[in-house]
């Protein structure tokens, strides 16, 4: 283990069989949380769970709950599981989202993959948070981390509207929740990425020219890397960021803030 930033700290993870999803979970596991792992893609959280025992040591302790977030059952049972298997919950990163192939303007995007999208972005986090928050008011509090992203604060000329529009609601109700369940101690932060090299982003840009055009408005000049979210997440999940609620936390190379980017 590296650190104790999470001693005694259970934490479930949602989309932890891929990118930010399962750095997350490895550095988690490696500051002392117990992580509950949960994707719909059963072999990649059992890929975390095996690294986790890799590289956070002995002491680790990790289990793998496939689930599809924008079921409820699903989502219920897992926060259940969690707490039967660890005794409580007071972490809950929902992170889980997907950015489609087809999800394009207002004129082209199908409605079944508006719909898609929402299920899962939307209604998965919120399914996440409300289960979270009946198993954290047992122990008096917890931290609560919604994945949005920088799309949800400026607009972009490449459309993908549907995941736009998806990450936007993230960030209105991560905020709603943080002043709903202030006074119990309960914090809701959403974390917006800029561009990660993941396989969501690099999946979606298949080609250079594709990589470049998103590129030059980077002032860092270069996508991130999925451990420099995992490590945003840290901080929100820790008792480090305990006067910090509502939040649109941005961990973006500086990309919001930027008008001309250095050549
Ligand atoms: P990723 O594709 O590497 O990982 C996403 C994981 O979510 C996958 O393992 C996938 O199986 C899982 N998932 C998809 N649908 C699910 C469902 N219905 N139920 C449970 N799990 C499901 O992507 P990533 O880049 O690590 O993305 C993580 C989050 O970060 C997403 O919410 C994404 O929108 C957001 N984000 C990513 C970027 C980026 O540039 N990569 C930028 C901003 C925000």
């Amino acid at each position: 283990m590296t650190g104790q930033r999470l001693s005694g700290k259970v934490a479930i993870i949602t989309g932890a069989g891929s990118g930010i999803g399962f750095e997350t979970a490895v550095l988690f596991a490696k500051e002392g949380a117990k992580v509950v792992c949960a994707d719909i893609n059963e072999k990649g959280i059992q890929n975390t769970v095996a690294r986790i025992a890799e590289l956070a040591g002995k002491e680790a302790s990790a289990i793998a709950v496939r689930t599809d977030v924008s079921k409820e059952e699903e989502v219920k049972a897992l926060v259940e599981k969690a707490v039967e298997e660890f005794g409580r919950l007071d972490i809950m990163f929902n992170n889980a989202g997907i950015m489609h192939p087809e999800d394009d303007n207002a004129l082209t995007t199908a409605e079944k993959v508006w719909d898609l999208t929402m299920n899962i972005n939307v209604k998965g986090v919120w399914f996440g948070c409300k289960h979270a928050i009946n198993a954290m008011r047992q122990n008096g509090g917890g931290s609560i981390i919604n994945t949005a992203s920088f799309v949800a604060l400026m607009g972009a000329a490449t459309p993908q509207l549907a995941y736009t529009a998806s990450k936007g609601a993230v960030l209105a109700m991560t905020r709603e929740l943080a002043m709903v369940h202030a006074r119990e101690n309960i914090r809701f932060n959403s974390l917006c990425p800029g561009p990660i090299r993941t396989p969501l982003l690099m999946d979606f840009l298949n080609t250079e020219e594709k990589k470049q055009r998103r590129l030059v408005h980077v002032p860092q000049g270069r996508f991130g890397e999925a451990i420099e979210q995992a490590y945003g997440a840290l901080f929100l999940a820790s008792d480090e960021s305990s006067f910090v609620t509502g939040t649109d936390f941005r961990v973006d190379g500086g990309l919001s803030n930027a008008y001309v980017t250095p050549e």
